[in-house]
């Protein structure tokens, strides 16, 4: 089997990781960067949400010690340090984690490590202290909408209020808790949207967000296809459920899945909004005086792919001077050609 092996410093990672967390890792792991690698505790999901395909395989994890020797492995092969739960679920049962992290703990590893869990995952603070002491640095959830009437029409079996819940509960650990959310379900309309936005901002979690997308297997791919949205050669992996961030992309995909007749602007403007506070809840997570100083001063930062730059202020009042003077150049040839005329 081939690993590919991500080597980065922690601070110039995509995480929302803690100053506490950033010297951690730098104490930890040598020459200061993670190396990390995606893997997977299992298979499936005992979740049966509308939109995902996982809804239809059941949940079968790898046994705990199983796992942890497959990190041990990479660990002591490849000086990997840090590793990505790419899969529906990993925080499954209490019992699975409780000895998940015992392994952990047991094997004195010090690695870092960012699984994904469902709302109703049923931790108390013994959890939470295993999950801190193992290295768990982000958990990931699918948070999915901030309106309930939306996650009890897709299945989510879960509400906003236990979300506020579990923020509230992993505040003061050094465990980050990220969310993704899918917009224009079946049944979503402004006030759901308003709502998700309004849930986003007033937590100022680190997120992402995708469309939904019919896959197969899906009972929304049952939805789209009785309702004629698509047909079985229209979506098979062509699609995937992404942010839209070019505009002929969203195009595309709002022509064919408009599911609750949306006003296409609206869609866009939302899309283009939620980019944004995508950004901004990742400085603040970063670094919060950053994240203070580019509310105040807006026009002196920019930001790109969540990463923050101090504008060149003297270049730009220079290119805009330049700009001016080759306005102030076009009056004065429009000028000399009236004169030329006369
Ligand atoms: S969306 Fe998440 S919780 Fe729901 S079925 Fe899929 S993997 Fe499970």
């Amino acid at each position: 089997m081939e690993y590919y092996i991500l080597n980065v410093k922690p601070e110039n990672y995509g995480f929302p990781l803690k100053k506490s967390q950033i010297k951690r890792i730098k104490k930890y792991s040598g020459d200061g960067n993670l190396k990390l690698v995606s893997i997977t505790s299992g298979r499936g999901c005992y979740g049966r949400c509308d939109f995902c395909a996982a809804a239809n395989l059941m949940r079968r994890n790898f046994s705990p010690n199983y796992v942890v020797d497959h990190m041990e492995y990479l660990m002591r092969t490849y000086n990997v340090n840090a590793f990505n739960f790419t899969e529906s679920l990993t925080l499954s049962t209490r019992k699975w984690v409780k000895e998940f992290c015992d392994e952990i703990i047991d094997r004195k590893l010090i690695i870092f490590y960012i699984p994904l869990a469902r709302a109703d995952f049923n931790y108390d603070e013994e959890t939470i202290k295993l999950l801190e002491d193992s290295g768990c640095i982000i958990l990931g959830f699918g948070f999915e909408s901030g309106d309930n009437l939306m996650l009890r029409s897709f299945n989510k079996k879960t509400t906003v209020e236990r979300y506020y819940k579990i923020i509230n509960d992993f505040k003061e650990t050094p465990i980050a808790v990220g969310g993704s959310f899918i917009l224009n379900m079946p049944g979503e309309n402004y006030n759901s949207i308003e709502k998700t936005i309004r849930f986003i901002k007033n937590t100022k979690m680190v997120f992402s967000f995708g469309f939904a997308y019919p896959y197969p297997g899906s009972s929304l791919y049952r939805f789209a296809e009785s309702n004629s949205f698509c047909n079985l050669d229209d979506v098979m992996f062509k699609e995937l459920n992404k942010r839209l961030p070019s505009r002929q992309a969203f195009e595309e995909y709002i022509h064919k899945y408009n599911f609750n007749n949306l006003n296409k602007e609206k869609i866009w403007k939302v899309n283009k909004l939620l980019l944004k506070l995508y950004d901004y809840n990742f400085l603040y997570n970063k670094n919060a005086l950053l994240y203070f100083l580019v509310r105040i001063f807006p026009f002196c930062f920019e930001i790109k792919k969540g990463f923050i730059y101090l504008k060149n202020l003297i270049y730009s009042f220079l290119k805009r001077v330049a700009e001016f003077l080759k306005i102030k150049n076009l009056l004065k040839k429009l000028i000399h050609g009236l004169k030329f005329k006369k």
